[in-house]
């Protein structure tokens, strides 16, 4: 019988959903499938030995970097085994993946394609499809019309999904928690109801694959991926969809349909600002089926920067998402690139208080306040002059494109809070957001609202009975 071995390195505390599926496509077909999360379980490579087929699953920047090494051993000890791997950063990194040992690459929706592939009836791919991610940027970069990068690729495949099959993988128990307010933790599930992303924003690593498509997962896929980790003690799932409303009559859907199903489970959802105004009937009904937290890419409060990331938001924008989140009960949990190369040391401070003045701290976790911008292969930010401006080689250890910021202390403050929130990743949020609200004020020259006399800063904190909000207890990476 033939073998498999499905390896995944790292998926921010989430059981791996992408072995889930691949695995489910794979048994389908006749093989014996074997699921490694490397986050989670030693890695033996005796498990190497073995399989005629090593898949890696690559859906972000830290699993690419963890899997080369892996891929690397894989190659040397199973000469004989088909290597690919799967995954957004898979065809972004498809030069450096085959320079490893890794076969074929497939993108976001790889489930019929890698099955093809393992089974050998793989159709060939037009000639454009063969070409690396580096070989389209070029292009692009040569060309002179708006979006050359799009230009002849095949539409994306659409995917009769099959229930994923999570046998092998470690149970839910080894994975992120939800942390409630009052204490209690929850066991966390993970599923997909959609995939890619509508919006071009410039510095997505959705973008250069989805190319402003995005797929559904069929909602009785879905819904019994969700019943099956139910029965698996989750109390709690978390739908990993770049964006949650970019199918809004599916998504809603397919939470009512949970919530009847499951009345006693929450869930977490990810949903852009722009998604927020427009479908903002919705939010209501998000409060009423469960919805523990609204996860949104807010990224800078700076219009400019906004502009450059064509995020489809203003900084007005996301203050009215606050307040109609805050109206219906729904708690917003904000996501920053909070260090770029257009930042300045009081702009970094004015994204500090903004979230104080909105009553955020608690719902930021720390390690967004020390992201720094990743230049992946085919960021469509490398199309702009005002990134090109600052842009170095593209390093392989790191795979993304050095940058360094034009005033050296904006970078020095980037690594002195990355190296301070990195030591704390769990502790108290309004403490560790004081420390860096000091330093930072103190670097740019500006003297911290919170520490004029007179604020009342130290005594309305406490007064206010800060509520605690519900988060997963994984730090965010991307
Ligand atoms: S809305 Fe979110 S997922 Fe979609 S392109 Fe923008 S950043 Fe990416």
């Amino acid at each position: 019988m033939r073998s498999a071995l499905l390896i995944s390195t790292y998926e921010m505390g989430r059981q791996p959903f992408g072995l889930a599926s691949a695995a489910a496509w794979l048994r389908a077909d006749g093989w014996t499938v074997d699921c490694l999360d490397a986050a989670k379980e030693k890695l033996r490579v005796e498990r190497l030995h073995g399989p005629d087929l090593i898949a890696f699953h690559l859906p972000m920047h830290t699993a690419t970097r963890l899997a080369g090494p892996v891929i690397v051993a894989a190659r040397r000890v199973n000469r004989s085994a088909r290597i690919c791997a799967f995954g957004l950063y898979a065809p972004l990194n498809a030069d450096w993946l085959r320079s490893l040992g890794v076969d074929e690459v497939f993108g976001g929706e790889f489930e019929e394609d890698l099955a093809a592939w393992a089974n050998g009836t793989s159709q060939k791919k037009p000639p454009g499809a063969q070409r690396s991610q580096s070989q389209e940027l070029s292009a692009a970069s040569a060309a002179s019309a708006v979006s050359p990068v799009f230009s002849g690729d095949r539409p994306l495949p659409r995917i009769h999904f099959l229930v994923p099959d999570r046998t092998g993988l470690p149970p839910l128990s080894k994975y992120a928690t939800l942390q409630m307010p009052d204490g209690e933790r929850r066991l966390v599930g993970y599923t997909e109801a959609s995939r890619g992303c509508r919006h071009l924003c410039r510095h997505c690593p959705v973008v250069p694959i989805y190319k402003g498509q995005f797929r559904v997962v069929q909602s009785d896929v879905v819904l019994a991926d969700v019943a099956a980790q139910v029965a698996a003690g989750a109390q709690h799932i978390t739908f990993g969809d770049p964006d949650f409303f970019n199918g809004p009559t599916h998504a809603m859907r397919i939470v009512s349909a949970l919530h009847a199903a499951h009345p006693g489970v929450s869930y977490d959802v990810t949903i852009k600002v722009e998604h927020l105004l427009k479908q903002r009937e919705l939010i209501p009904q998000l409060a009423a089926t469960g919805c523990a937290f609204v996860t949104s890419a807010i990224e800078s409060v700076d219009d400019q920067v906004l502009a450059l990331f064509d995020k489809g938001h203003t900084r007005a924008d996301f203050l009215e998402a606050v307040t109609l989140c805050r109206d219906a009960g729904v708690t917003l949990a904000p996501t920053f690139v909070a260090f770029h190369p257009w930042l300045t040391l009081a702009a970094y401070c004015d994204l500090l208080d903004t979230i104080e003045a909105l009553d955020l701290v608690d719902h930021v976790s720390p390690i967004q306040l020390a992201i720094r911008l990743l230049v992946p292969q085919g960021s469509l930010l490398l199309e702009r002059d005002e990134m090109r401006a600052h842009i170095g080689a593209f390093d392989p250890d790191t795979l993304t494109y050095r940058w360094a910021h034009p005033d050296p202390r904006v970078d020095e403050l980037q690594r002195d809070v990355m190296a301070l929130v990195g030591t704390r990743l769990t502790s108290d949020r309004p403490p560790l957001f004081d420390e860096v609200r000091r330093i930072a004020h103190e670097r740019a020259g500006l003297t911290d609202p919170s520490r004029q006399p007179g604020s009342g800063h130290a005594d309305t904190r406490p007064a206010r009975a800060r509520a605690t909000v519900p988060y997963l207890n994984e730090p965010w990476y991307c």
